[in-house]
């Protein structure tokens, strides 16, 4: 089995928001006492910004400092570290601005919510009148026909906490994200600071890879190698994982939270390495007989069989095997016509020259699905671009006529030309709905062998055809 098992899952990263004084700080609190993981290195947990705990013997995270500021700015850097979001609501105050706007925060990023409602301690509060306060916000939660966990809590009496946390794993049950160790580097700055004695520091939670003592880094166009790695125990480690808050020295200044942290080889090589232009390898598709083509080259076993199983049927996979591209590769794929797709490995600069003189693409990818994602769209417009490029004529139906009970498409010819005998598409919306053949074109009523573009004419078809004002015709010859 590989190490990056998909079905393996990432800690949670969970983020608490909600109006001020309504109890964020007091909940991370006692979350934090039950932190195992700090104990059993009998460390001082320190404020590192972020933290990890376990729990039922899974490890959660939480981001440790609240508030929708740094949610926001996260987001629109897209380095948004939370998965769910945890909504604090006093039972003693309900709704306030701040919840509200924190809503529409947590609703734009499209991230799950779970509602704690916090103080419930404190006498005469009102558990239901916030609850019916969210649902004027559109968070109706369990019980008001609404599918929002709530959790009632009371922090400093550790009252409800046991009951949140299950929650969380539950919810990131629902929600899970692969735990990929062995992908390129990619970590989310959460929290950065000038400390006086040890310098700046810069606190991240890994999103995926592995980032380790004495590794290049780059970060907002600066490079540095990771000098020490703290966790929130005031442990030094030698690696952090998926899901890890680690505090990074090692930088010689501060970082905007929402940074992302990458490994410097390999967003040098990303970089490197041509765009994407697999719109010469679509024109090309003339010959109704070829197929999309590829040569790929992947990490391992396990993620090329993955690659492969799913592609799309449509593509033809010239060659494809493990370890880096060599010189031998691009001969080949030059001959072949064909593109190189590679999967988490290093092409040497060498190869890339070679490719570049040679006209060969490489496109690589980290992520499976986005390669994917990208193939499939690929394989389709070389599909489509294979239909197109038979096209021998093409027209607008701008009416539509019955003579001697047989329905007539009034057509404007825009392109090539239409023939008594051609097989035609029925175009809608870009989208082919029906097939026919051309049974008669007439012009002035009567009839003629072929049309040009730039005519108009009645062409009838053989059998039916449910065409409509406004459809397309597309003609493909005999
Ligand atoms: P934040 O601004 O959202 O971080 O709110 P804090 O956590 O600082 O809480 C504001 C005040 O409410 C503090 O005085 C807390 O001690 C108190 N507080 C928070 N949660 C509870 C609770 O569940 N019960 C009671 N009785 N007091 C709470």
């Amino acid at each position: 089995m590989q190490k990056d098992n998909t079905s393996l899952t990432r800690p949670p990263i969970v983020t608490i928001m909600g109006h001020v004084d309504h109890g964020k700080t007091t909940l991370l609190d006692a979350i934090r006492k039950t932190n195992v993981v700090a104990r059993e290195h009998g460390g001082i947990t320190q404020h590192i910004g972020a933290y990890k705990i376990e729990f039922e013997g899974k490890p959660i995270t939480f981001i440790d400092t609240p508030g929708h500021a740094a949610f926001e700015k996260m987001r629109s850097r897209g380095a948004l570290a939370a998965d769910i979001v945890v909504l604090t609501v006093a039972a003693n105050d309900g709704v306030k601005p701040q919840t509200v706007e924190a809503i529409k925060h947590i609703k734009s990023a499209d991230k799950p919510i779970i509602v704690a409602i916090t103080k419930v301690d404190l006498p005469n509060v009102n558990v239901e009148k916030a609850k019916k306060e969210l649902q004027t916000q559109e968070v109706t939660v369990e019980g008001y026909g609404g599918d929002v966990p709530v959790v009632e809590v009371a922090a400093p009496k550790a009252q409800g906490i046991n009951e949140l946390l299950e929650l969380i794993l539950l919810v990131w049950d629902l929600n899970p994200q692969p735990f990929l160790p062995s992908e390129p580097l990619e970590a989310f700055v959460v929290e950065s600071f000038m400390d006086k004695r040890r310098g700046p520091i810069v606190t991240v939670i890994v999103n995926r890879g592995t980032l380790k003592i004495g590794q290049k880094i780059i970060v907002d166009s600066d490079t540095i190698t990771v000098k020490a790695l703290v966790d929130d125990g005031g442990k030094n480690l030698k690696e952090a994982l998926p899901g890890d808050p680690v505090e990074i020295l090692g930088f010689k200044k501060t970082l905007e939270v929402g940074s992302i942290v990458k490994d410097q080889i390999v967003a040098a090589i990303q970089e490197e390495l041509s765009p994407v232009s697999f719109a010469d390898i679509i024109a090309k598709a003339q010959d109704a007989k070829s197929k999309f083509k590829l040569i790929i080259k992947a990490d391992v076993r396990g993620s090329l069989e993955a690659i492969l199983e799913n592609l799309p049927k449509t593509i033809l996979v010239l060659s494809s095997a493990t370890g880096d591209v060599s010189e031998k590769d691009i001969d080949f794929a030059k001959t072949a016509g064909a593109p190189i797709i590679t999967f988490n490995i290093k092409t040497p600069s060498s190869v890339i020259s070679k490719a570049e003189r040679d006209g060969v693409l490489i496109k690589s990818y980290d992520v499976i699905y986005k390669l994917l994602e990208d193939m499939e769209g690929v394989a389709e417009g070389f599909e489509q671009a294979k239909v197109q490029s038979k096209v021998v004529g093409r027209g607008t139906i701008i009416a539509s006529f019955v003579i001697e009970g047989k329905k007539i498409a009034g057509t404007k010819v825009t392109k090539g030309k239409f023939t008594v005998g051609d097989q035609v598409a029925l175009m809608r919306n870009e989208n082919q709905v029906a097939t026919a053949k051309i049974a008669t074109i007439k012009k002035f009523k009567k009839d003629f062998p072929s049309v040009l573009a730039g005519q108009e004419c009645g062409i009838a078809f053989s059998g039916e055809l449910d065409f409509q004002e406004g459809d397309t015709l597309e003609s493909f010859g005999p």
